[in-house]
């Protein structure tokens, strides 16, 4: 069963509210250019307020969001964010601001970007940070196009990018749109990064290697600093994909491992609530040799006074108009402020926790062959139940009948049938419980009856969709 569209129900004469007429007695023809007023009414659906609250409220329960359940999507970091955040960033004394307000009017806001950015730097152990980029991806692409500027300001500007296997697809595409050629090289039997096979190929011509750690396996690359040193050896910079640092917050600072920029996910690891496509944060943080290079305006303080530095010797310039999204840089604020340095460690510690035993529950259902090192996420498969041709996607579809949103699949790509399962630190005990219980269920159900699995879901308001057909043909058109 799925409603009508708000147009369907729309019935001729039917008003939410109606305004008293106007007292002006001009025509309206006499006011606006004859060329400038409609011919016909504009095509609005006719309904009472009772129908769009009724309507929208539909809506919202057919989807799934934190609020209503589970959302154990790797990678992504689908965490519960606290309603403050979203109530702080929306007081009038933010929303009214205006960008192109002189700057002594707008001191505070100043004083937040600036005080977050130095958070920030200190969590990493950057020496400096931009708060500009919208989201992970313009993060890193911003990252690269600084160090491609360094790398052009010494006289070359390098040929390749190194990175693993297991990276994330805006690694290789950010390299690519800085005109590098992408090197990648396989990962080893624990999942971590094959030494050898990095010598071979870092080189003169390496602009830099870019690493997510814990990489996507959920798997905290131990090699960091022997990497490093090869990386540094050849002149290049170690960039780290800090989409999600879930897991290390107050526990390791990429900056004391030898990484050199990093880009960070206010969106995942600092409580935006995201999932929808909405605005996003993609801070970058760099050390000092590439401070020269951070993109304009830097925010600066002297004498107690905030304000914009353009003059920056070496910058790649604006990447946002303005300073980016300055309503997820007051969410992450708040998120900071109230965590405190404590309470930013015991997320990681119980994002780590949460995941471990979440693994444990269900490794004697499901493969999962990177499990040394474990962080705030693993990697399961679904190769197992092959022989009973249940795939992945069966198994995703069928929790959606639990009442729980599907793990990230087919990422990454190097474990056959994945199933990407990230819980965050947010959920309790008793939700991991159930989770697991439901994976033990579908594990025998596979089995018992893969039938079932294959029509997943039966429980939703949609069915099973054909996977490619929004894609082919894509109809987003109302009836008349
Ligand atoms: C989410 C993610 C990105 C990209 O972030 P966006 O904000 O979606 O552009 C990059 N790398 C990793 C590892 C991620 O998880």
């Amino acid at each position: 069963m799925i409603t009508k569209t708000i147009f369907e129900k729309s019935q001729p004469g039917r008003v939410g509210y109606t305004l008293p007429k106007l007292k002006i007695d001009r025509k309206i023809e006499d006011i606006f250019p004859a060329e400038y007023l409609r011919k016909e009414p504009p095509h609005l659906p006719e309904v009472s307020e009772l129908d769009v609250m009724r309507h929208y409220i539909e809506l919202s329960n057919y989807n799934h969001c934190i609020e209503k359940g589970f959302y154990p999507l790797g990678s992504c970091t689908m965490k519960y964010n606290p309603k403050i955040n979203d109530e702080l960033s929306a007081i009038p004394k933010f929303t009214a601001l205006h960008p192109e307000q002189p700057e002594e009017t707008i001191q505070g806001i100043l004083k937040l970007m600036y005080e977050l950015k130095n958070m920030l730097a200190e969590i990493s152990g950057m020496a400096d940070v931009s708060l500009q980029p919208v989201a992970g991806a313009q993060g890193e692409f911003t990252g690269i196009t600084m160090i491609r500027a360094y790398h052009e300001k010494n006289g070359n500007a390098r040929k390749n990018i190194i990175l693993p296997d297991s990276a994330h697809g805006t690694n290789p595409a950010t390299s690519t749109l800085n005109g590098y050629k992408t090197v990648e090289i396989k990962s080893n039997d624990k999942g971590m990064i094959d030494l050898s096979a990095l010598k071979e190929v870092a080189d003169e011509d390496t602009a830099a290697f870019m690493l997510t750690n814990p990489n996507t396996l959920g798997i905290f690359e131990e090699q960091v600093e022997e990497i490093a040193e090869i990386i540094h050896n050849v002149g290049a910079f170690m960039y780290l994909d800090g989409a999600n640092l879930n897991a290390l917050l107050g526990i390791v600072r990429p900056g004391d491992i030898g990484f050199d920029v990093v880009h960070f996910n206010l969106h995942k690891t600092f409580s935006t609530p995201h999932g929808g496509g909405g605005p996003g944060g993609g801070p970058i943080g760099v050390i000092d040799k590439l401070r020269t290079f951070l993109p304009i305006p830097q925010i600066e303080k002297k004498d107690d006074k905030y304000h914009f530095n353009y003059e920056i010797e070496n910058t790649i310039g604006k990447v946002h108009t303005f300073y980016g999204n300055v309503s997820q840089m007051i969410r992450a604020y708040v998120y900071l402020y109230m965590l405190g340095k404590n309470g930013l460690k015991r997320v990681s510690e119980n994002a780590v926790i949460n995941a471990n035993y979440l693994m444990k529950k269900i490794e004697d259902y499901y493969d999962v062959k990177y499990k040394k090192g474990v962080m705030h996420e693993f990697v399961a498969s679904g190769s197992s139940f092959n022989k009973y041709g249940v795939h992945t996607i069966d198994i995703a579809k069928r929790l959606l009948d639990f009442g729980f949103h599907a793990p990230t699949v087919y990422f990454p790509l190097i474990v056959p049938e994945a199933l990407m399962i990230e819980p965050t630190e947010t959920e309790t005990k008793e939700t991991l419980d159930k989770f697991a219980d439901a994976m033990i269920n579908i594990a025998k159900e596979a089995e018992q009856n893969p039938q079932l699995l294959k029509n997943a879901p039966t429980n939703t308001p949609i069915k099973r969709l054909d996977e490619v057909r929004a894609v082919k043909k894509l109809n987003v058109r109302f009836k008349e």
